[in-house]
C-alpha cells in the first residue's frame, strides 16, 4: 500500500453502525423502552431504483439510487439527494436518520430523508446530467410530495438540479408543486438566503460556542476542510465575523497560512482557477495535515469519516463544528472528549441548511415570501434555541454536546411516537 492510497474500511467506519452506536447512548440515558429503540433504530422505508440514462454517444448506463425515509412521525421525511461515486445504500441510510435527528433538534415539524445516487457528475455531460436527475425524480416519484417526502441539494448537488426534478415531478402531475423540493432556484419558488443557510448557520454555531468557552472571535483560528457549499461559504461569513481563517482544503489541496487568508480572493482565485491549490501567499497542505494543523478551531466540511480514532489524537483545534454530516466517528469522539477537545455535532452545526429549507417549504405552501432578513433573523432565533437547549441537556447529564444534542432530538422524536400511539 503506498502512502496515498485510502485506507481499509473498517466497521469503525461504517456510518450506518455509527448512527445507531450514537441513537443507542442517547436511548441508554433516556431509557428508552425496548420497542421504542427497536422502532427508531431501524430506517422506515428503503428504495433502491436502477435506472437507465442515455449518454450522449447515444449508448445506455444504468445508475443505482436510493431514497431512505427514517421516520416520518412528527411530519414528511426531509434531507438531501447526494451524487457521490462511493455512496451506498448504508451511508444514505446513516444520514437519513441523522436527518430526522436535526430536523427534531431544530424543533422543525419533518422527519428524516436521504437519497443519493452512485455516480461521479464530473464525468458526466451538463445534458446527461440533467437526463439522470430528471429520471432518478421520475424513479423516486413514488415516495416524495409536498406532505410526503422532500428532497433538497447535498454534496454535488445544486439549485440548477432541484430545478430539474421539480420540473419533473410537476409535468408527471400536469401542475407545478414548487414545495416538492428546497434549495430551489428563486425564479420558482426558491428562497432567499437558502444558498448561503448551511454556512451561515455554522457561522452562528461558531459564535455561540466561543460565547460559551469565553473566548473572542477576533483572536480565534480557523481551518476549514472542504471549500463547496458549506464549507466556503462558512469561511466567507466567519471571516466577517472577526475569525481568522488560516487553512482551507478541496479536492485540488490544501492551503495554509497561520497568519490568515484573504477568504474573498482565495473565492476569485477557485473562480478563476477551479480550485483553492496554488492560492498567492499560502502554502500547500495535505488534507491530513490540514485537519493536524495548530487552529483553535476546525471545520470539516466535506465528507464523512475525516475525524476517525486514527487522527483523533492528533488534532491540535480545541474545538471541531462539523459542518458536514457524520465526519467524527464515534470511536474519534471518545479520544476527543477524553483530551477536552469540545465537538459541535452535525446535527447542530449545519442545521441551518434544513432550517431554511423549511423556510421555503412554508413560503411555497403559503405562496407568499419573505425578505433576507427575515429568514435570516429567524434562521438564528431557531439556531440559538437548539444551541441553548443542547447545552442545558449536556450539562444536566455531564456529557459531550453530542449527546447532549442527541437527547433532545430523540426525546422529541420519541414522545411523538408515543402521543401519536402505534397503528392499529
Ligand atoms: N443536505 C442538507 C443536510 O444535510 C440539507 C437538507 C435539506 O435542506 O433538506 O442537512
Amino acid at each position: 500500500m503506498t502512502a496515498t492510497a485510502p485506507a481499509p474500511a473498517l466497521p469503525a467506519d461504517d456510518p450506518w453502525l455509527n448512527a445507531q452506536r450514537q441513537f443507542d447512548n442517547a436511548a441508554q440515558i433516556l431509557n428508552l423502552s425496548p420497542g421504542l429503540r427497536a422502532v427508531l433504530r431501524e430506517v422506515r422505508r428503503e428504495l433502491l431504483v436502477r435506472f437507465p440514462v442515455k449518454m450522449d454517444n447515444g449508448s445506455l448506463r444504468v445508475f443505482e439510487g436510493y431514497r431512505v425515509q427514517h421516520n416520518t412521525t412528527r411530519g414528511p421525511a426531509k434531507g438531501g439527494i447526494r451524487f457521490h461515486p462511493q455512496t451506498n445504500l448504508e451511508e444514505v441510510k446513516a444520514l437519513s436518520m441523522w436527518m430526522t435527528w436535526k430536523c427534531a433538534l431544530m424543533n422543525i415539524p419533518y422527519g428524516g430523508a436521504k437519497g443519493g445516487v452512485v455516480v461521479d457528475p464530473k464525468e458526466l455531460s451538463h445534458r446527461e446530467l440533467e437526463r439522470l436527475s430528471r429520471r432518478f425524480a421520475s424513479e423516486i416519484s413514488m415516495l416524495i410530495g409536498p406532505d410526503s417526502d422532500i428532497p433538497a441539494p447535498d454534496v454535488n448537488t445544486n439549485a440548477e438540479v432541484m430545478a430539474w426534478m421539480m420540473d419533473t415531478i410537476s409535468m408527471e402531475a400536469g401542475y407545478s408543486i414548487p414545495a416538492v423540493v428546497t434549495g430551489k432556484p428563486l425564479d420558482i419558488g426558491g428562497s432567499e438566503g437558502r444558498p448561503s443557510a448551511t454556512g451561515r448557520g455554522v457561522t452562528i454555531t461558531a459564535i455561540e460556542i466561543c460565547k460559551r468557552l469565553d473566548r473572542d472571535p477576533n483572536a480565534t483560528t480557523v481551518a476549514v476542510q472542504g471549500f463547496g457549499n458549506v464549507g466556503s461559504v462558512s469561511a466567507e461569513l466567519m471571516a466577517e465575523r472577526g475569525f481568522r481563517i488560516c487553512a482551507v482544503s478541496d479536492v485540488s489541496g490544501g492551503v495554509y497560512n497561520p497568519m490568515g487568508l484573504h477568504v474573498h480572493g482565495l473565492l476569485n482565485h477557485r473562480s478563476a482557477t477551479g480550485g483553492v491549490a496554488g492560492f498567492p501567499g499560502s502554502r500547500p497542505v495535505t488534507n491530513s495535515e490540514l485537519l493536524e494543523l495548530p487552529v483553535d478551531i476546525l471545520v470539516p466540511a466535506a465528507l464523512e469519516n475525516q475525524i476517525t480514532a486514527r487522527n483523533a489524537g492528533r488534532i491540535q483545534a480545541s474545538v471541531i463544528i462539523e459542518g458536514a454530516n457524520g465526519p467524527t466517528t464515534p470511536d474519534a469522539d471518545l479520544i476527543l472528549e477524553q483530551r477536552g477537545v469540545v465537538v459541535v455535532p452535525d446535527i447542530l452545526a449545519n442545521a441551518g441548511g434544513v432550517t431554511v429549507s423549511y423556510f421555503e417549504w412554508v413560503q411555497d405552501l403559503q405562496s407568499f415570501f419573505w425578505e433576507e432578513g427575515e429568514i435570516n433573523k429567524q434562521l438564528e432565533r431557531i439556531l440559538r434555541r437548539a444551541f441553548a437547549q443542547m447545552c442545558q441537556q449536556a450539562d444536566l447529564h455531564h456529557v459531550s454536546l453530542r449527546l447532549g444534542a442527541y437527547l433532545v432530538a430523540v426525546k422529541r422524536v420519541a414522545d411523538a411516537t408515543a402521543v401519536r400511539g402505534i397503528y392499529p
